[in-house]
């Protein structure tokens, strides 16, 4: 890719910002592109595009907004070798999960195209005689969606989907650290000539472009993904127009591994639910709690198979697990947080280190054993490829630990206990709980956390439904 400039794409026209942001290679420091820092009148612009263009978007019968959908989904599959590429040299994704997370955004897309005959509201009994109650379900109005690095691409989808079948307009800001696939996408939405300001995007960091969408009057719903943190940060943003909020937020997701379970499977899935994309996942397994009877012989083997992962620079090698983590701060807080946890009584089974790969923000895969609760690395979404384990005496302790956690993304367990999958079904306090298998979820599922985790969800009837609100009308005869 040789370097370019970028521009916001704002009611339908490509715009020059004063201000640029350069975006690097993670694994080799590269110069790919500089992209824009969106001024504040340039946000305003975006909105008042948007806001203009919502009402004759919504009046469209649902089937042709979701015809916008279907062809963009096209565009999308004509394109993704070149995307996944892009994806791979901007955020150091593997190429495989690259192409998955191309692939998956235009099937979202057709997906969500789908609920246009689906759309649903409600007839209501009436108390009185001849009264008929009917519940409409209508768009919000203008979205913001604001996107993080991990999944850039597809949360591109997950958002502007939804918001567009069901009648919103949105704006979206890509994360300053993945803006590139975002105005590529930009590009192919624009060769489909979806009407004039139904969807625009505004490139900048959290503290400009991000703020000023989050504390803007003309706002009705901000959709974000990213860290607690930052959720926090926008909902007092959001608070003095008390805008809608939809956050999908951090995750610490524990993996109970019984005694009765199958090791072999328990290792491949708690291992592919670690590395894949270098554990920068909000839903990957992020603490083990394994049974004392297996724990040495579980150890052994997750230490065996984590340390044969294979790591580098993904633009130039294609077979690898995982590549580097997404940037400086990224490396040094998983290497921080491992040196607290040794110092703090963990043993380092496997990696343990910082790799010296001569360039890019590479950690060696680790296992940490002898974890315990209390320890910051049980307790912090780590987001790198790390991964503790603590041994627990039985379920009712393992479910209690996980339990105890500011986050409540998702969980596992691997188990042949039915009695005891299901108790742990019931008992666990998260969004989402994965039996016997690797922690990805389903877009016809719903995709939404318990405590810090976030408010609202994503994916499916319920996700979709997010991006409407209720109108009921009480008509008398
Ligand atoms: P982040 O919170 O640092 O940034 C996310 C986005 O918010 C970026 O676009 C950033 O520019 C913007 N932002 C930052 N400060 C802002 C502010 N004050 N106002 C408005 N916007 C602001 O998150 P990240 O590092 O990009 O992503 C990693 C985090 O995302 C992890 O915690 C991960 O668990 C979470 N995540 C959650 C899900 C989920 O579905 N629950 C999915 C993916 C990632």
């Amino acid at each position: 890719m040789s370097e370019t400039i970028y521009q916001n794409y704002i009611d339908n026209a490509f715009v020059d910002s004063d201000k640029l942001i350069e975006v690097r290679n993670p694994a080799t420091g590269v110069l790919l592109a500089r992209t824009p820092d969106a001024s504040n009148e340039q946000v305003d612009r975006a909105i008042a595009a948007a806001r203009k263009a919502q009402k004759s978007w919504a009046a469209k019968p649902a089937i042709e907004r979701a015809g916008y959908l279907r062809r963009i989904a096209e565009k999308v599959r004509a394109n993704a070798p070149r995307l996944a590429q892009i994806i791979t040299r901007e955020g150091g994704k593997v190429p495989a999960l690259a192409e998955v997370e191309v692939n998956f955004t235009a099937d979202y897309l057709d997906y969500m195209a789908e609920w246009a005959r689906r759309l649903e509201g409600e007839v209501l009994t009436s108390d009185r005689a001849g009264e008929h109650i009917f519940l409409l379900r209508k768009p919000l109005g203008v979205v913001a969606g604001i996107l993080p690095w991990n999944f850039p691409f597809f949360l591109i989808a997950r958002k502007m989907a939804p918001a567009l079948l069901t009648g919103n307009t949105i704006v979206i800001k890509p994360s300053e650290e993945t803006p590139i696939n975002c105005f590529e996408f930009a590009k192919l939405v624009a060769e489909v000539d979806l009407p004039t300001g139904v969807f625009n995007v505004v490139g900048g960091t959290g503290a400009g472009a991000g703020s000023a969408l989050t504390s803007h009057a003309g706002v009705d719903l901000i959709s974000f993904t990213g860290s607690v943190g930052t959720g926090s940060r926008i909902m007092a943003a959001a608070a003095p127009h008390i805008t809608k909020l939809n956050l999908e937020l951090g995750g610490k997701a524990p993996a109970i591994v019984l005694a009765d379970a199958d090791l072999d499977l328990a290792v491949n899935a708690i291992k592919a639910s670690r590395v894949i994309n270098t554990g920068q996942v909000c839903n990957c397994a992020e603490r083990v709690y394994v049974e004392r009877k297996v724990a040495d012989q579980f150890i052994d083997k997750i230490a065996s198979a984590i340390a044969a992962t294979r790591y580098g620079d993904p633009s130039a090698q294609a077979d690898l697990d995982m590549g580097p983590l997404i940037n400086q701060a990224g490396l040094d807080k998983v290497a921080q947080m491992v040196r607290t946890a040794v110092g703090q009584g963990a043993q380092v089974i496997t990696g343990g280190n910082v790799a010296d790969l001569g360039q890019g923000f590479h950690y060696q895969p680790t296992v940490l054993a002898g974890c315990a609760s209390d320890m910051e690395i049980m307790r912090k979404e780590i987001f790198g490829p790390v991964l503790p384990i603590q041994i627990v005496d039985n379920l009712d302790e393992a479910i209690a630990r996980a339990n105890d956690s500011e986050y409540g993304l998702t969980s596992s367990i691997y188990t042949r206990n039915l009695s005891a999958a299901l108790k742990a079904s019931r008992e666990l306090d998260f969004g989402e709980t994965y039996i016997n298998r690797e922690n990805f979820e389903a877009m016809q599922g719903f995709h939404a956390g318990t405590r810090k985790s976030g408010i609202g969800g994503a994916d499916g009837k319920h996700g979709l439904y997010e991006y409407t609100h209720t109108h009921v009308i009480y008509a008398q005869e």
